[in-house]
């Protein structure tokens, strides 16, 4: 894995045209992958990314050429089905990069049961220090294998495998503010013809931070940032990604009343179809660069 300076994203946005389906016929097309197999992860070619099902939390694995980035690691609750899901599921001997999208516990707390099922080369974080116990015992296995700890800078790009992965937005300065939320790493992956944007909790300053930033942010799939939260997702925001799919990580009667229906009405009105993990399980899906194909696991 390698870390170069900003560059331009250029994109050709003519093969992003394909035709919207309407929501009845994705239903349709959800319950018939829902009987499918649950193929072995690693047998397919090109880019996957893995929105796992961790309940109330987020845990997303990109996949490529061999190369694997872990996103958040999700809550307590689910860090056995984590290890196990990179250890045995995966067989992930090795993982290129973690990223601790902000130190709340949903979203760290699994990391650890990651470190401990496969090495990490690298960390990124938008802070160095929490005071938390999972931030402490993420650092003490980290730092037991050598890993690498890092702030990344907006605009860096990173590749895996023939994926690349661009930080559209990290602000530690967000923690002074009491906007935790908003010290998010936000990454897109380009993947050939098709993008992701993944969001970690970002919220509505950080979307129009983003915005301002006058990157691409147009993608086909969005992690919809905070579980689905009115904290975030703005229409300006879903207006600028476009996504025709947006995967909500969520757990079923959380107390938070995720996901707003605010949020379910702004995604719909911006043309997405939305996938839940509270009503899919773990989302999985395939892309070769101009087709992803979505494979899920079921309740
Ligand atoms: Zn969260």
């Amino acid at each position: 894995m390698k870390i170069e300076g900003e560059r331009e994203q250029v994109r050709d946005e003519a093969f992003f045209c394909r035709k919207r389906k309407k929501e009845n016929t994705m239903r349709k097309l959800i319950a018939v992958l829902v009987l499918l197999l649950f193929l072995p992860a690693l047998s397919l070619a090109g880019l996957q990314v893995h929105f796992l099902d961790v309940g109330q939390g987020d845990c997303t694995i990109v996949l490529c050429d061999g190369e694997a980035m872990v996103i958040d690691g999700g809550p307590a609750a689910s860090s056995q089905f984590v290890y196990s899901y990179v250890k045995n599921t995966l067989g992930l001997r090795h993982i290129d990069c973690m990223i601790a999208t902000h130190p709340h516990l949903d979203h760290i707390y699994g990391l650890s049961a990651i470190l401990n099922a496969a090495p990490v080369d690298l960390i990124l974080t938008p802070v160095m220090e929490w005071d938390s116990k999972a931030f402490q015992s993420m650092l003490k296995y980290a730092d037991a294998q050598g890993t690498v700890l890092s702030v990344p800078e907006e605009g860096d790009v990173l590749s895996l495998g023939s994926a690349e992965v661009t930080i559209l937005h990290c602000w530690p300065e967000a923690v002074d503010y009491g906007r935790t939320n908003d010290a998010s790493i936000v990454v897109r992956v380009d993947y050939g013809n098709k993008s992701f944007v993944i969001t970690g909790d970002a919220e509505d300053w950080s979307e129009y931070m983003m915005i301002e930033s006058g990157r691409n942010l147009k993608a086909d799939v969005l992690r919809v940032s905070h579980h689905g939260s009115s904290t975030g997702s703005t229409m300006e925001f879903l207006q600028a990604v476009k996504p025709e799919l947006a995967v909500i990580s969520v757990g079923s009667d959380n107390r938070y009343g995720h996901p707003h229906q605010e949020v379910l009405e702004r995604l719909r009105e911006a043309g997405a179809n939305v996938l839940r993990t509270d009503e899919l399980g773990t989302i999985i899906m395939d892309c070769d660069g101009e087709i992803i194909d979505i494979r899920v696991s079921g309740r």
